[in-house]
């Protein structure tokens, strides 16, 4: 594995590896009975990374930022693209001028999208929920989905994505 890596260094030029279905990051936004808000986002990266490459998970403000007054918001996929947009914040940011989970979600994928020119190979999607308990998500290509738990009951939701397929 380490030799196929240490060959891939040589033509990469910087190319991060990840399919569609191939970031694994969980992201996980919680508000308890008095309202408080909590948010955890834990990750591999990416295969094939650089060294020393540090992705939007650990960053807080791009794959995750948790405002007790407003909301919070976690990130999966291309942590490259994710940063350019800081995007958990900025979802967080557009909740606390009024925006939906929901249409803040998916102002933050086109904002990701709007950097690229056309269709992107890769995928990124977002979670978050407001103080009143209201829930949104999108990305970028579906496939995208987000597990929602609520009185002992966990409900698997499709993502609204821009993309039906690739
Ligand atoms: N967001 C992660 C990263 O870029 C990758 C993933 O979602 O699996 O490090």
């Amino acid at each position: 594995m380490e030799a196929k890596w240490k060959e891939w260094l040589k033509t990469s030029n910087y190319q991060p590896k990840i399919n569609l279905e191939n970031h694994d990051t969980i992201g996980m936004l919680c508000i308890d009975k008095n309202g408080d808000l909590s948010g955890a986002c834990t990750t591999s990266g990416l295969g094939y990374k650089m060294r020393g490459r540090v992705g939007d998970s650990p960053i807080i403000g791009s794959g995750l930022f948790v405002d007790n007054e407003v909301g919070a918001a976690t990130a999966t996929g291309m942590g490259e693209e994710v940063v350019k947009t800081v995007g958990s914040f900025l979802i967080v940011e557009l909740m606390r001028s009024g925006m939906s989970p929901q249409v803040a979600c998916e102002e933050a994928v086109q904002r990701v999208v709007a950097k690229q020119k056309g269709k992107p190979s890769f995928q990124v999607g977002f979670i978050a929920v407001n103080t009143a308990r209201v829930v949104g998500s999108y990305s970028i290509h579906s496939g995208f989905s987000y597990t929602y738990y609520e009185n002992g009951k966990a409900i698997n939701k499709p993502s609204k994505s821009i993309y039906k397929t690739i």
